[in-house]
């Protein structure tokens, strides 16, 4: 808050498309698709008036006992659209409560299968998968989890595959397959206590957008199977065409024994989320009443229609127009105007994943020594860019691009633009 005094807060009175607009009617470009949700751009039609016409028909009602139209329509898409093998929806409001409903779930399968030492989770270093406390707890940024690490659940963490660390002249798949090794070793050493892997699949979005090969998920999803421990696929961020495939899985070619998803899944509307997750694991909880096996976890907002709503006009646009072929002239364009920033004396790394671009800044090239975090160059960007009518909002010293898929080339280039001489100035 203490920023603030120097960084006003922005009031934002308007959303169209690719804009957000303030009260005194400045115009900024939401590079960012605020926070990574808003796919289709703000206000747009077909989702307004799916909302819209749903709202005079049924705002919200208990999801325990009863059931509606948008939540059965919803699932039915879901199931169609998602990796095979995934063929029961579970719905929650945020994307941490996803995570925590796969955490719990998978847990609860293996004592429901009366696998009672089986308690405990795997992670990757560098990940994150929310803010609740199980959450924070197979998540692995320091600057989210250490003040609260004495609440937090004992998560055994692998070597990250993020491929920025690799050697020079080292691809990008043998370094993913090379740290491997210390997920195979840990699953060896611990799958008879270890309920389930949790991964963000081929981006790690919050810690600083960190990208891998999709090789290491196709052994992932091998060493699950051999050693008997779930995968949980954490693409609240990536799913929805951001990685440049409908779910980012599908470049490894696999399905997940959970698949959580939120953000894009409203077209960034309304709190929403779901776990996908297979018939096998649905068939554990089946039970007469008095086995006490089933899985007690509710929220009061569970299924609601509105985000239903949302998320099936999401999905009808998907349906309806080319959005991934479009993504794909708009991710090369991507590319093209910002590949002499590789050159840049201060810029370590251009990386992209599909409609992820990311602009790694460090203080020295040669020895890969990064600007020290006090600095806050990232936060030079934000606010030259601002200046510019652009909202990038840089995790550290990375400077990315996760805009809308209704953004132009033009618009682009703009972005890129302002992301360049930003990124000057916060580096000279
Ligand atoms: C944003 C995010 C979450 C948490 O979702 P919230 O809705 O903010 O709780 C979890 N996992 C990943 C990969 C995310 O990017």
């Amino acid at each position: 808050m203490k920023d603030h005094e120097t960084l006003p807060l922005i009031p934002v009175r308007k959303g169209s498309g690719i804009w957000i607009e303030d009260m005194d009617g400045n115009r900024y470009i939401d590079a960012i698709s605020s926070w990574w949700v808003n796919i289709f751009g703000h206000c747009h039609p077909q989702i307004n008036a799916a909302i819209k016409s749903q709202l005079d028909q049924l705002e919200h009602v208990i999801f325990a006992g009863f059931t509606h139209e948008p939540a059965v329509n919803l699932s039915e898409k879901l199931i169609g659209i998602t990796p095979p093998g995934l063929s029961r929806c579970f719905y929650a409001d945020n994307g941490s409560s996803a995570v925590e409903v796969a955490l719990k779930m998978s847990f609860h399968y293996w004592r429901n299968r009366g696998q009672h030492n089986k308690t405990r989770f795997i992670s990757l270093e560098n990940s994150y998968h929310g803010e609740t406390i199980g959450a924070l707890s197979v998540g692995n940024v320091p600057l989210y989890k250490e003040t609260y690490a004495p609440l937090l659940l004992d998560t055994i963490f692998a070597k990250s595959p993020d491929c920025f660390d690799r050697v020079p002249g080292v691809s990008w798949e043998a370094h993913s397959r090379e740290r491997f090794a210390s997920m195979e070793a840990i699953l060896k050493q611990h799958a008879d206590e270890v309920c389930a892997v949790i991964v963000e699949p081929l981006v790690q979005c919050a810690g600083n957008m960190r990208m891998y090969h999709p090789v290491y998920l196709s052994l992932l999803r091998a060493a699950c199977d051999k050693y008997d421990v779930h995968l949980i696929a954490d693409e609240i961020a990536v799913g929805f065409g951001r990685s440049g495939t409908m779910f980012a899985c599908e470049q490894a070619n696999i399905s997940p024994d959970f698949m959580c998803l939120s953000k894009g899944l409203t077209g960034g509307y309304m709190p929403f989320s779901v776990t996908l997750t297979t018939d096998k694991i649905y068939q554990a909880f089946y039970d007469d009443y008095e086995n006490l096996t089933a899985f007690l976890h509710s929220h009061s907002f569970t299924g609601n229609p509105l985000g239903c709503s949302a998320a099936l006009a999401t999905l009808d646009i998907f349906a309806t127009q080319p959005v991934l072929e479009n993504n794909q002239v708009l991710s090369k364009c991507m590319h093209d105007l910002t590949a002499d920033l590789v050159d840049h004396p201060h810029v370590a790394e251009v990386r992209q994943r599909g409609m992820i671009l990311a602009i790694e800044m460090i203080k020295d090239k040669k020895s890969r020594t990064p600007f020290p975090w006090q600095e806050r160059r990232g936060l030079t960007v934000y606010q030259y860019a601002l200046t510019q009518g652009v909202l990038l909002r840089p995790i550290g010293n990375v400077v990315y691009l996760m805009p809308p898929y209704v953004i132009t080339p033009d618009e682009i280039a703009k972005v890129v633009e302002v992301a360049k001489t930003g990124i000057a100035r916060a580096t000279q």
